[in-house]
């Protein structure tokens, strides 16, 4: 997807600070960070929204939530929270599918 701003940070056409990567996940820093920690897991298949996720997909969404889990350790979070947005009404701005992790100090979400 040639126009999807996390596309072009998953092949190194924009920067981004990189925190992980393996061959289906990337994990960056968000550039606007709502927490002390606001980081945001993408998978590398353009997915554009959790409407737009198959069966096929499966795995691909469980190993988000572990790469979540993995880096939460590493970082040493006694708690985090995770998030999807989905469409415009549910926040959503960048159309690839993305979970963001916060932690650091507690978040609310109305
Ligand atoms: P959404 O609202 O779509 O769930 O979240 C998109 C997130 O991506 C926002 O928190 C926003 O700050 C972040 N973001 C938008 N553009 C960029 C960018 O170019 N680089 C990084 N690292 N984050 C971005
Ligand atoms: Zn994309």
């Amino acid at each position: 997807m040639e126009s999807c701003i996390f596309c072009k940070i998953i092949d190194k056409e924009k920067p981004s600070d990189i925190i992980y990567e393996n061959d289906e996940v990337i994990v960056i820093k968000d550039a606007n960070p709502k927490t002390p920690v606001h980081l945001l897991i993408i998978p590398k298949k353009h997915i554009p929204s959790v409407n737009h996720i198959e069966v096929k997909d499966k795995a691909l969404m469980g190993n988000l939530i572990l790469t979540a889990k993995k880096i939460a350790k590493e970082k040493n979070l006694k708690g985090y929270k995770l998030l999807i947005n989905v469409g415009r009404e549910g926040g959503q701005i960048i159309d690839h599918i993305h979970l963001h992790l916060f932690g650091g100090r507690p978040i609310e979400i109305p």
